[in-house]
């Protein structure tokens, strides 16, 4: 299959969990995850209408995002992997939003280097929902008291929740997951207008989490693969 049948396949999949779940599909952003994709592909995905892109690694990023291979502000890149500190400020320049955050000193310091640079980053709090341990994130537990800290950050907009579903061939199974994260959502709502984001959802289980409420599903293989 080509890429433009497989970005028209997911499109019309996510379209019709969107419709089942009685949701509107202006809600739900598709973030194609390009880690594995080439500047080409990229390129074309951009071409065939993609607006979202997102990376996992930030060396990977400069590389393939350096120049841009998009026009300037055309479309919005999506850090989704796991932030070490000390790459902060490379990311601070690259990404548009930040999906990773998932402790108060990794904030603090994305948020120095945003007044640097003079720049509001939206962020997302990654919750590791599931307890696994090979997964980054926050213990639902820690969520309260971090987001009360990282909300007092003038220069990062935070937008909501992210989570990572452990790896499963059928959806169902982590359906809970979903569910668990959109339920704190809810209960840690800021009362901001800006908290209006769940990342949740992938390749294998993006349907299910559209019919769980998220509002960014982070879709790879079954784009670029
Ligand atoms: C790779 C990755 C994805 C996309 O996974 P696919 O199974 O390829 O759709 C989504 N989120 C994160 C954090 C990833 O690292």
């Amino acid at each position: 299959m080509s890429l433009g049948e497989k970005l028209a396949r997911v499109r019309e999949d996510l379209g019709a969990a969107a419709k089942r779940a009685g949701r509107d599909l202006s809600e739900i952003t598709l973030v194609g995850v390009s880690k594995t994709a080439p500047r080409p592909a990229i390129e074309e995905a951009f071409r065939l209408g993609l607006r979202d892109f997102g990376e996992n690694r930030v060396s990977v990023a400069e590389e393939k995002f350096t120049p841009l291979p998009y026009p300037p502000n055309q479309a919005s890149l999506h850090l989704i992997g796991h932030l070490q500190t000390n790459k902060a400020r490379r990311a601070v320049k690259l990404f548009d939003i930040i999906h990773s955050v998932d402790d108060l000193r990794l904030a603090q310091s994305l948020n120095r280097y945003c007044a640097e640079f003079g720049k509001k980053m939206p962020i997302l709090i990654q919750v590791n929902v599931s307890g696994e341990e090979s997964k980054e994130g926050l213990a639902p537990v820690e969520l309260g008291t971090t987001l009360e800290q990282v909300l007092r950050l003038d220069y990062l907009e935070v937008r909501g929740l992210m989570t990572l579903a452990p790896y499963t061939e059928n959806p169902e199974e982590v359906r809970p997951v979903f569910a668990r994260l959109q339920t704190l959502f809810e209960k840690h709502h800021p009362g901001t207008p800006a908290w209006r984001t769940l990342s949740m959802g992938m390749t294998n289980d993006f349907e299910v989490a559209i019919e769980e409420g998220a509002t960014i599903v982070r879709v790879g293989r079954a784009i670029f693969q």
